[in-house]
């Protein structure tokens, strides 16, 4: 066991071992063949640039004469590649405005996505919502290419199945099978008919039974966690078809009806940064976030470790020779630590072992939520993976309204290519300085900020290597980052 973990550890790239695969040839090729942002619009040739391991070109949108083909809102985007570790950039983003069209519930409608052109809210029978996401991607840049085309497509299909709900003002009041809306009550009077603008049912309100007040925030919540379970069940279902191997982190944002919803699944994150104070917007899932989940799953499914692994946490391995000696170790109920008389069975991996960017579930995988991985396996065995790691993000809200912002109020979005060499500080005073050099109306000022973080956590190329400001070892990583200007979109 030890050396078949010795040899994984030793392949490891990025984080994972590479998936077993399925091991067939797909059916047919990619389904969405591996490109950059399609926003960046690289001709073939700067495609090519762009891959290029030594140099590392920071990329962004067109600037200055070309700003007509910038992001809405101006939101700033830069990336570049790893130093070599892939032979691709396995990060992958995406910036969408997406209609959430009425569904015709006779016939039924499909999803739309509206490219913007300015006139973001736009009267349409719907709602719109817009949408920035980065994917981390493991293993291959598969799951994080099909996951950039196609995740904002089905939260919307979730969303649709609410729309009706979501453009009444308030929480509709409970309906049941028996009592909907404006039904009889014992006095005989009519029971109060509407909350808010809560209109009677029609056809399609009548289709929800509201047994219980939810507020219309949960009920996003709800359908961005569905989506992402979805997106994750087609990596799966059309893996073999298609060839996708590997998996992706995800980090999504999804600014609906004036709140922000920062869904993360993975060890990218999000930060807001208002009047120059620094408020995390998501949490990261990795090993030693998630030890408590993944051991009570392995206490409770003892099979899923296949005798291979031990649920309980010790600080260093276990020598046969210390068996009937005390030993520290943690269990899924603990945050502290304690001792225990070693027994055989202690002999066996830690589920979750190393610290900090070393710590790795049964060896093989440095994240804990994202979506695909649906065939990895521990190295040279038949154990998966799989059922230790949730595509179920955690869902934040920002409501803007309850703050007032300036005009170098931001959201900054970062795979951990960034946040591995940066504090938040450090990318906050980097943000503030570069916005503040730069007039309030100057359309590229938030590209820069972001060229401004890749440019600081990449560093420079030296003798030894891509190094920081202050010597320090830059980021090898591919390193994505957005910034969101918060400003005058309320
Ligand atoms: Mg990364």
């Amino acid at each position: 066991m030890i050396s078949r973990v010795k040899a994984a550890v030793a392949q490891l790239v990025g984080g994972t071992a590479s998936s077993s695969g399925a091991g067939s040839c797909p059916d047919s090729g990619p389904r969405f063949p591996y490109s950059r942002p399609v926003f960046l619009q690289l001709s073939p040739e700067e495609s090519e640039r762009a891959a290029d391991h030594s140099g590392r070109p920071i990329l962004v949108p067109a600037l200055g004469s070309r700003s007509r083909l910038a992001l809405p809102w101006h939101t700033g985007y830069a990336e570049v590649i790893n130093a070599g570790k892939s032979v691709l950039n396995e990060d992958q983003a995406a910036r969408e405005i997406v209609q959430v069209e009425r569904k015709d519930w006779k016939n039924g409608t499909a999803a739309e996505t509206v490219k913007d052109d300015g006139s973001a809210g736009k009267e349409r029978d719907g709602l719109q919502f817009h949408y920035w996401a980065l994917f981390d991607g493991h293993a291959g840049p598969d799951a994080a290419v099909m996951a950039a085309k196609l995740l904002h497509l089905h939260i919307c299909e979730q969303l649709q199945d609410i729309v009706d709900i979501l453009q009444a003002s308030d929480v509709p009041p409970p309906i049941s099978l028996s009592n909907n809306v404006g039904a009889a009550t014992g006095d005989g009077a009519k029971s109060p008919p509407h909350q808010g603008d809560w209109e009677p049912p029609t056809d399609s309100e009548s289709r929800f039974l509201l047994e219980k007040e939810i507020s219309h925030e949960y009920l996003v919540i709800g359908a961005i966690e569905n989506a992402f379970r979805q997106m994750d069940e087609q990596i799966e279902r059309e893996q073999s078809s298609h060839g996708i191997l590997g998996g992706c982190c995800a980090l999504a944002v999804v600014y609906l009806l004036g709140k922000y919803y920062v869904a993360n699944a993975g060890d990218s994150r999000a930060i807001l940064i208002r009047g120059g104070e620094t408020i995390p917007l998501s949490n990261e899932f990795t090993p030693e976030s998630e030890r408590q989940r993944l051991q009570y799953l392995g206490y409770l499914q003892p099979h899923l470790l296949g005798n291979e692994f031990t649920h309980l946490e010790f600080p260093r391995r276990i020598q046969h020779r210390e068996i009937g000696r005390k030993m520290l170790f943690r269990d899924y109920s603990m945050t502290g630590w304690a001792y225990k008389t070693i027994e055989e069975d202690d002999l066996k991996f830690p589920l979750v072992y190393g610290e900090g960017k070393k710590a790795r579930v049964m060896a093989t995988i440095g994240v804990t939520r994202g979506l695909g991985d649906h065939n990895l396996k521990v190295y040279c065995s038949n154990i998966h993976i799989k059922p230790f790691l949730s595509c179920v993000p955690e869902v934040k809200v920002y409501d803007v309204a309850q703050h007032e912002h300036g005009v170098d109020d931001v959201i900054v979005l970062g795979t951990d290519g960034l946040w591995d060499v940066v504090s938040d500080r450090e990318v906050a005073d980097a943000v503030i300085r570069i916005l503040s050099s730069c007039d309030a109306d100057n359309p590229n000022r938030f590209t820069l900020a972001a060229q401004e973080l890749v440019m600081r956590s990449r560093g420079i190329l030296k003798e030894h290597g891509w190094r920081l400001s202050n010597d320090r070892l830059g980021s090898g990583d591919d390193i994505s980052v957005f910034v969101i200007p918060l400003y005058g979109h309320t």
